[in-house]
């Protein structure tokens, strides 16, 4: 069984993808309704850098002479079309909305990406915004510096990379909150979010099984959070469309080897055999509803290690099981 949480995610958003109309030309994307039902489980807090700078819509579009890095460090400049230098005012602008998400107590945000303030891994430089570089924009710098989870909207492309950045994301802030005081604890936290980080980055998952296997017998709170740090640093980091695919694929294969799905009410969904292979953005969403329907009849299912659900449904579940234990809020 995945670990239940009730506390709804708060996620910091570019507020042009919230239908927010603040680009510089007055245009807005409507990226979150992407999300369909999904879209309640989350609480959105839309920010704009570009605005919080004072720039105003419409403005006149702005570049930079290097990446976001650079700027913060002083080492580059934001410019506007016409050549005025505007680099401190985007730098009060963009630490003002990490102020703001800070008080809303947002660990989580998503970014317009190739934004030369909002971007996080792809940006554009140069005065006609030229370059394409793999680095961050000035608030995606900063945000990237705070250790959070952070990513861009290109989750919302297909519902393969929503599922696979959402069950990162929900592993992530599980193991960000939980209380590591010994090895023991450690190892059970890893033995829940383990298996993402397995099939998305292999080669670090076994590194970090080794650590916690070498550490010595009563870890001292330091060596326990630095293997905290470095499975959250696992799980937040993006990984390609073939390892989220072949981790779907698997998970859904496994769900269905074990014949869990018999006698329950499926809401119409049609499951397929795992045989019969199809579209990776069917196979998402059928497991997106697997996971509900999963969850609803209390079936052994873990396609994501930890799943958020609303606390009266956590609730209703448990009386209609006969349970009165308390669960994680
Ligand atoms: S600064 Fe960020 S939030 Fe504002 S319009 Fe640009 S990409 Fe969107």
């Amino acid at each position: 069984m995945p670990e239940i949480v009730t506390e709804r995610p708060v996620v910091g958003i570019s507020a042009c993808l919230y239908d927010c109309p603040v680009r510089y030309n007055g245009k807005r994307f409507d990226a979150v309704s992407k999300l369909g039902r999904e879209r309640a489980d989350f609480r959105f807090m839309p920010v704009c850098p570009e605005c919080m700078a004072g720039f105003g819509v419409p403005r006149e579009p702005i570049h930079l002479t290097g990446t976001g890095e650079e700027v913060l460090a002083g080492r580059a400049k934001v410019v506007t079309r016409r050549g005025r230098d505007v680099t401190d005012q985007l730098v009060a602008g963009a630490t003002a909305c990490v102020d703001a998400l800070v008080r809303a107590g947002v660990r989580v945000a998503i970014l317009k990406e190739e934004s030369p303030s909002c971007g996080l891994f792809k940006t554009r430089v140069g005065s006609h915004r030229e370059r394409e570089v793999r680095a961050s924009g000035v608030f995606g710098a900063m945000l990237a510096q705070t250790g959070w989870f952070v990513f861009s909207d290109a989750a919302f492309d297909s519902p393969l990379a929503w599922w696979d950045w959402r069950r990162r994301m929900h592993a992530w802030l599980w193991l960000a909150d939980r209380p590591i005081a010994t090895n023991g604890e450690l190892a059970d936290a890893w033995h829940v979010v383990k298996f993402v980080v397995q099939e998305t980055r292999r080669r670090e998952a076994d590194e970090i099984g080794r650590a916690i296997a070498n550490l010595p017998r009563h870890a001292a709170a330091e060596e326990l959070e630095a293997i905290r740090s470095r499975i959250l640093d696992a799980l937040r980091a993006p990984t390609t469309r073939a390892r989220a695919l072949a981790a779907m694929w698997k998970s859904y294969a496994y769900h269905r080897k074990r014949g869990t799905l018999e006698g329950v009410d499926l809401h119409d969904l049609t499951v397929r055999s795992p045989e019969v292979r199809r579209n990776a953005t069917q196979l998402a969403e059928e497991l997106i509803m697997l996971e509900r329907i999963s969850f609803e009849n209390d079936l052994l299912f873990a396609a994501s290690p930890v799943l958020y659900r609303e606390r009266r449904r956590v609730r209703a579940r448990d009386e209609a099981l006969g349970r009165d234990e308390g669960r994680k809020e």
